[in-house]
C-alpha cells in the first residue's frame, strides 16, 4: 500500500502552492487507498516557529485535508540523522573532511578564476584517516559515485538524468554534529515508509543527491512526482506582490474549502474540460502521471467563480455554521436561536447573489438590524417617492392572512392593479422600507422570512 507525505518547513503560513502540494498527496493517498502523512521540517531552529506549525495544521484542516498517525516533526529524529551519518562512515561510503572554511573558499575561488564549475574536489575522499590532524573540526560527506549516470523516473517530469560527475560529495553531518537537510529529509522518508514524494519540482536538483543516497543506504527509492510550481497571472511565479499568498486569507476572504480543494486541484491536473470537481470525484480519477509539467496560473477570477459555483449548490445546512460567525462579527452580537433559524431560511434567497461567504454576510444583515433601519441614500428616494403606495401596502399587509410568499404577491398584486401601478411601483419602495436598500433577494420571500410583525414594524418606521 502506498504512503505520500507533506513536509513543510514551519517558517510562515500556509502558503497557497504548499496547499496544493498536499492536496495532490492527500488525493493521491485516498485514490489509492494508503496513508498521506505530515512531516514538520524544523531543523532550521532560526527560522521554524510554533506559530507556523499551528498555522499549517490549521490550514490543512480547514482545507479538510486529514493526515494518519501522528504528525513527524524532523528536529526530534536529528540523532537518528546522525546515526545513519555514522554508519555510512563505518561501512566506508561516507568519510570525514577536516578542510577547513578558509581552505575550502580557496578551493572555490581557484576553481571560479579556472572557469571551472565550483565543486568540493573529493580531497579528503581517500585519504588514510591516519593523516588526520588531531582537535580539527570535521564533517561527514557521502562518498558519491564519480562515474555513470544518476537518473531519476520522475512520474511528472518522465526520465532526468545527471553524469555523476557533475555532482560532489555532498555534507551529510555537519562539525557541529547536525545533519544536513538532504540526509535528514532521506532518513526520514525511509523510516516513514514514504512511498510516494510529490513535491515543488524546485526540489527536483536535489532529488539525484537524494537517490544517490537511498543507493549508498540500499534503500529502495521511493517514486518521485515533481509537480510545477505556482504562477501568478502575469506567469512570474507566484509572490507577495500577486496578493493572498496563504490559505488562510482565503478562508478570510470567504471562499469555501470545498470550492478551493476544487480550484487548486485544477492548477496542474485536469479531467477533459470539467471545472467543476467534487472531492469526491477527485478522489476517484486522480493520478499523479496525469499533473501537467507547465506551470499553472493563479487566476482569481476563476477562484470566484468556482466558489460562485458551490456557494450556489450548498445546502443552507452546510452554509450556515461557516457563515454565521461572519454575520454575528458584524452585527457585533450573537444570533438568538429564533434567528439562526431565520437565517437558514434565508439562506437560499441571499446564496445566488453571493460569491463568497462574506458577501453572503453582508448580503444576510438586514434581517438582523435593528429597528428603525437606516434607509441608504437610494433607498430613501425610493421611499419618498412611492410613499402612498407604500402606505396602501402597510394597510392591507397588516390585515393580510396567509403570510406566504405567493399570498402576499398575490395581494400586493390586486393592489397595483386597482392603483393602475405597476408591481415595481409598490415592490421597490416596499424593498427600501423592509431592507434599507435596493437591491436584495426577491422582495415577497424577505416579507415571509421577516414575518408580519417585523415586516410591519419596519414599513411603520419608513413612513413615520
Ligand atoms: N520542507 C521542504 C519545503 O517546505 C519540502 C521538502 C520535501 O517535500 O521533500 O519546501
Amino acid at each position: 500500500s502506498i504512503v505520500t507525505r507533506f513536509a513543510p518547513s514551519p517558517t510562515g503560513f500556509l502558503h497557497i502552492g504548499g496547499g496544493r502540494t498536499a492536496l495532490f498527496n492527500w488525493l493521491y493517498a485516498r485514490h489509492l487507498g494508503g496513508k498521506f502523512l505530515l512531516r514538520i521540517e524544523d531543523t532550521d531552529r532560526q527560522r521554524s516557529t510554533p506559530e507556523a506549525v499551528e498555522a499549517i495544521m490549521k490550514g490543512l484542516k480547514w482545507l479538510g485535508l486529514d493526515w494518519d498517525g501522528e504528525v513527524v516533526f524532523q528536529f526530534a529524529r536529528a540523532g537518528r540523522h546522525a546515526e545513519v551519518a555514522n554508519q555510512l562512515l563505518a561501512q566506508g561510503r561516507a568519510y570525514r573532511c577536516y578542510a577547513t572554511t578558509e581552505e575550502l573558499e580557496a578551493m572555490r575561488e581557484a576553481q571560479r578564476a579556472a572557469g571551472q564549475p565550483v565543486r568540493y574536489d573529493g580531497r579528503w575522499r581517500d585519504r588514510d584517516p591516519s593523516e588526520a590532524p588531531a582537535n580539527t573540526p570535521f564533517v561527514i560527506r557521502l562518498k558519491a559515485p564519480q562515474t555513470g549516470e544518476t537518473t531519476v523516473n520522475d512520474q511528472v517530469q518522465g526520465a532526468v538524468t545527471v553524469a555523476n560527475a557533475q555532482l560532489d560529495d555532498m555534507v551529510l553531518l555537519r562539525a557541529d554534529g547536525t545533519p544536513t537537510y538532504m540526509l535528514s529529509v532521506v532518513v526520514d522518508d525511509h523510516d516513514m515508509d514514504i512511498t510516494h514524494v510529490i513535491r515543488g519540482d524546485d526540489h527536483l536538483t536535489n532529488t539525484f543527491r537524494q537517490v544517490q543516497l537511498y543507493r549508498a543506504m540500499d534503500w529502495e527509492v521511493p517514486t518521485f512526482a515533481h509537480i510545477p510550481l505556482i504562477h501568478g497571472p502575469d506567469g512570474a511565479k507566484l509572490s507577495k506582490r500577486h496578493g493572498a499568498l496563504g490559505v488562510e486569507a482565503y478562508e478570510a476572504m470567504g471562499y469555501l474549502p470545498e470550492a478551493m480543494r476544487n480550484y487548486l486541484l485544477r492548477l496542474g491536473w485536469g479531467h477533459g474540460d470539467e471545472e467543476v470537481i467534487s472531492t469526491e470525484r477527485a478522489i476517484n480519477l486522480f493520478d499523479i502521471t496525469a499533473v501537467g509539467r507547465a506551470p499553472s496560473r493563479f487566476d482569481f477570477v476563476k477562484l470566484a467563480n468556482v466558489n460562485g459555483h458551490y456557494m450556489k449548490e450548498a445546502t443552507p445546512a452546510h452554509l450556515l455554521p461557516a457563515v454565521t460567525p461572519l454575520v454575528t462579527e458584524r452585527l457585533g452580537r450573537a444570533l438568538t436561536d429564533a434567528e439562526s433559524a431565520l437565517l437558514l431560511r434565508a439562506l437560499p434567497g441571499l446564496q445566488p447573489r453571493a460569491k463568497t461567504l462574506v458577501e453572503l454576510a453582508e448580503g444576510a444583515l438586514f434581517y438582523f438590524k435593528a429597528r428603525p433601519l437606516v434607509l441608504d441614500a437610494k433607498a430613501a428616494a425610493m421611499m419618498e417617492k412611492y410613499r402612498d403606495l407604500v402606505s396602501q401596502a402597510r394597510t392591507a399587509l397588516e390585515t393580510q392572512s396567509d403570510w406566504t410568499a405567493a399570498a402576499l404577491e398575490a395581494t400586493i398584486r390586486a393592489l397595483a392593479e386597482q392603483a393602475s401601478a405597476k408591481l415595481g411601483d409598490f415592490a421597490q419602495p416596499l424593498r427600501a422600507a423592509l431592507t434599507g436598500s435596493t437591491v436584495s433577494p426577491p422582495i415577497f420571500d424577505v416579507l415571509e422570512i421577516l414575518g408580519r410583525d417585523e415586516a410591519c414594524g419596519r414599513i411603520a418606521d419608513a413612513l413615520a
